[in-house]
């Protein structure tokens, strides 16, 4: 320890690797793994380890269980002259969650994917052990229950968690099962299931199809309507006329939303959805404040899309999500995520680097050359960096570039869909099978 209130962490690797850092002895758990994320890019860790002084492991995933650790190593003489050492419980490498990869260290994998199954294979939790019958009649909001998903292919992974396509065999639809790991006592559980039942109200064009979600031991599973066109995130550059129904779609859900009281707080390319039939439909909105947190502390990550007032860390706004949406759709029709390092051989900012870029910089447009005026003008007009001057997703539906758009056209969405979709898989044939596969409880 170099004085009283501070001592030197010592990360390890499980590669043996060590890095010090000296911490503050009023840091929080937050705030190691966050450490431990840009110490050892390429792991993400939802929680980590120390030896006590029988050389024995204790897991930390908590502020308590750190404060305990601390107490320990500050009781210990030895410990103000020896760093602390903790060895970060590896998830999986992380994946790029953008275009351009810019969201490093996010990724917490904690799903286990088991090998390759016929497909005859029915129930992934065959294998392991059985949960109690009550906790899953308790634990169980809406209609669909583990028993009757059957697991056909990984559709994409995010921030600790990966997306399903299921058969659901009572109702005999594919479905999108969200499954998420999460360390929460059952009253947590209960209350993220109510707060989710507010989704079975959620009727609207816009919005994604809600069946149900459950919880066994430490997985959530939400489960969603399907859509075969994924999300936005793999398409690259975006023709405008196709980009005004996205943003049409995108203005409306968020009007819908807001009649309910709620916010996106997360209004993004990957979490926009399309379908072959030309349908546009928002997800992953935060309906649930004790999922929202309870992912925030459990898994460390940098929206790139946020807002300059909630990077300041001000109070989330309806206007939020329309900044959101406007990086979004400039990303979108730019093909590339608009802040980008010029004077650099790398390209990709580390997340602390973009934050500054947000709040210190003139926020990023449309080239007035490549885009109609109506477009440019609605791009700048949601990324107004004062809060005040930002308009709600009901002032944006009188946006000349909102009204020019407005025509529920789904023939140009559903062509261009098609038309990509056939393109990417043409592309990926030969490379990516679709892979059996199951959520193990860990
Ligand atoms: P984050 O965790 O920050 O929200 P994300 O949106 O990229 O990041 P997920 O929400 O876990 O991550 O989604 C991962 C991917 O799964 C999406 O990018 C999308 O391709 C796919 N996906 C999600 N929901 C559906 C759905 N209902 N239908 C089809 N594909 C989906
Ligand atoms: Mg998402």
């Amino acid at each position: 320890m170099a004085s009283s209130d501070r001592f030197l962490l010592r990360l390890i690797s499980n590669r043996g690797e060590s890095t010090d850092w000296p911490v503050h002895c009023q840091i929080t758990f937050r705030e190691i793994l966050e450490i431990i994320s840009n110490v050892l890019p390429g792991v993400t860790t939802t929680a980590f380890e120390y030896e006590d002084e029988d050389g024995d492991r204790i897991t930390v995933r908590s502020d308590e269980e750190l404060k305990a650790m601390i107490d320990y190593h500050m009781l210990n003489t030895d410990s103000l002259i020896k760093p602390v050492q903790i060895y970060p419980k590896a998830c999986r490498t992380p994946r790029k969650r953008n275009l351009h990869g810019l969201k490093v260290n996010t990724k917490a994998l904690p799903v286990a994917i088991t090998e390759l199954k016929p497909k005859s294979s029915k129930n992934m939790y065959d294998k392991i052990s059985a949960p109690p019958g009550s906790l899953r009649t308790i634990l169980a909001s809406g209609q669909v229950s583990h028993e009757e998903l059957q697991y056909i292919e990984i559709l994409g992974h995010g921030i600790g968690g990966t997306v399903y396509k299921c058969y659901h065999t009572a109702s005999e639809k594919i479905m999108a099962v969200k499954v998420i790991q999460l360390d929460l006592t059952p009253e947590v559980q209960k209350q993220i299931l109510l707060e989710l039942n507010i989704l079975f109200k959620c009727e609207s064009p816009y919005i994604i199809g809600f069946f149900g979600a459950f919880f066994l031991e430490n997985l959530i599973s939400i489960c969603t309507e399907f859509m075969d066109g994924g999300s936005l995130e793999i398409y690259g550059a975006i023709p405008e006329p196709v980009l005004g129904r996205i943003s049409v779609t995108v203005v409306k859900g968020l009007v819908y939303l807001w009649q309910l009281k709620i916010m996106h707080r997360d209004v993004k390319p990957s979490n926009i959805l399309v379908n072959t039939r030309g349908q546009i439909k928002l997800c992953d909105f935060g309906v649930s404040t004790q999922l929202v947190n309870s992912i925030a502390t459990t898994y460390v990550g940098t929206n790139a899309y946020m807002a300059p007032e909630r990077v300041l860390g001000g109070e989330y706004s309806v206007r939020s999500d329309v900044w959101s949406l406007g990086i979004s759709v400039l990303e979108m029709a730019l093909g590339r995520f608009p802040y980008c390092r010029e004077n650099s051989d790398s390209k990709v900012f580390l997340p602390i680097e973009l934050m500054q870029c947000i709040v210190n910089e003139s926020p990023p447009s449309l080239p007035v050359e490549k885009f109609s005026p109506d477009f440019v003008s609605f791009v700048g007009t949601c990324m107004q960096k004062s809060i005040k001057s930002r308009p709600t997703p009901q002032e944006l539906m009188d946006h000349p570039f909102i009204v020019l758009n407005n025509d529920e056209n789904v023939e140009i969405v559903s062509m261009w869909v098609c038309r990509k979709l056939e393109e990417i898989r043409g592309r990926s044939v030969n490379v990516d099978s679709p892979n059996q596969c199951e959520p193990m409880v860990h």
